[in-house]
């Protein structure tokens, strides 16, 4: 599945945010016979079409697309050394396919921090530190080989290239995934070596309501990480919105100035940075939205709600949700012309309201 794996240091609020993700466990409610990790927490991508939908087809009930994350516990400084991180750790994060990673800014004197004092810069460098350490040994171990089969031509010789030009971003102590542009980095090279800087990260802010209510502040911490995300959430607030009823939540997300639980933002943030998107399914059961990656085609689509779909796709049935909804109706929408018949070439849009046809 695709999850998000979140590391931080010790005490900088992780299974506070992490009581809230699970508390917030959607996916017993949702899908009854799933299988839930005890370490993975889900959260419902917040879609406000899916309503719309539901109104147009009087679906009973409703389904959001869902992100996971994954608690990743165990960086302390000098993880990396002696031992190593631990093969726990390695494995974990390995299967995760971004990294969100929390940093504190909340002060209180009451917390201790493992490094004394409260700097987000500083903790940001301590964890990718330790990341940047374990892929420097992945690289430094993979060499050897990759040279030698780069003189018996087994390999690319830009294959070689590729990985000494990552060598030396790490050596300079930035991650791979924020030096992806800037140093022109073939991520086609890297995969094999599954380095851990090399996964999407996002930066998630344990702040206080100072800073939540500071654009000004954001607007520094953000600098810190970019090109990578950031997000803003007090955790503990988070823990406590999950305690309560939608209502009763909105009300307290206002009380604090915010738009947006931490959560739904989380939830959405990760979305975008796994490179996701979402098409849509209606009828009087259930309107539903479906997690595909951009650029899948209509086959692939239709093989998310089942393997049989894809492997005897016949075509798509298709029409935007924006026009759906201006039409007003399925038949009205056919009537004017907004719904096309799309084949196995088809690359899906965010948003398209899909009917599959297929061979059993
Ligand atoms: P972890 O070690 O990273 O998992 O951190 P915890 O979630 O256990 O949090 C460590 C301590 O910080 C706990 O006592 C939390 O209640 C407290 N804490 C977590 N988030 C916040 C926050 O946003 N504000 C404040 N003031 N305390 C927090």
């Amino acid at each position: 599945a695709l999850t998000i794996g979140i590391v931080g240091l010790p005490n900088v609020g992780k299974s506070t945010l992490f009581n809230a993700l699970t508390r917030n466990n959607v996916l017993a409610a949702n899908y009854p016979f799933a299988t839930i990790e005890p370490n993975v927490g889900v959260v419902n991508l917040p879609d406000e079409r899916l309503g719309k939908l539901a109104e147009v087809f009087g679906s009973a009930r409703i389904l959001p697309a869902t992100v996971s994350f994954v608690d990743i516990a165990g960086i302390v400084k000098g993880a990396s050394e002696g031992e190593g991180l631990g093969n726990q750790f390695l494995a974990n994060i390995r299967e995760a396919e971004a990294i969100a990673q929390v940093i504190r800014v909340f002060d209180d004197p009451d917390v201790v921090h493992v490094d004394g004092k409260v700097d987000p810069r500083s903790d940001m460098e301590t964890i990718n530190t330790e990341l940047i350490l374990a892929d420097l040994q992945t690289i430094e171990k993979a060499l050897p080989r990759l040279e030698k089969a780069v003189k018996l031509k087994q390999k690319e010789a830009a294959e070689l290239a590729a990985v000494q030009a990552a060598q030396q971003v790490l050596e300079r102590g930035d991650t791979i995934f924020s030096s992806i542009t800037s140093d022109k980095l073939e991520l086609g090279y890297l995969k094999e070596l599954s380095l851990l800087t090399a996964k999407p990260f996002i930066y998630v802010f344990n702040v206080d309501d100072a800073v939540l209510g500071s654009p000004e502040r954001q607007a520094e911490l953000r600098e810190l990480v970019a090109p990578a995300d950031a997000i803003f959430l007090d955790a503990k607030l988070e823990a406590d919105l999950v305690e309560l009823s939608e209502e009763e939540a909105r009300e307290m997300l206002e009380m604090n100035g915010q738009e947006e639980s931490g959560l739904d933002q989380l939830a959405r943030v990760g979305f975008h940075t796994l490179g996701l998107q979402t098409y849509l399914t209606a009828g009087p059961k259930e309107a539903r939205a479906w997690t595909i990656r951009q650029g899948d085609t209509a086959p692939q689509a239709a093989g998310v709600i089942h393997t049989d779909f894809q492997r005897g796709f016949i075509k798509a049935e298709v029409v935007h949700f924006a026009d759906l909804i201006e039409a007003g109706s399925m038949a009205e929408a056919k009537a004017k012309g907004k719904v096309r018949i799309e084949g196995k070439e088809y690359v899906m849009a965010d948003g398209d309201v899909v009917e599959f046809r297929f061979n059993v």
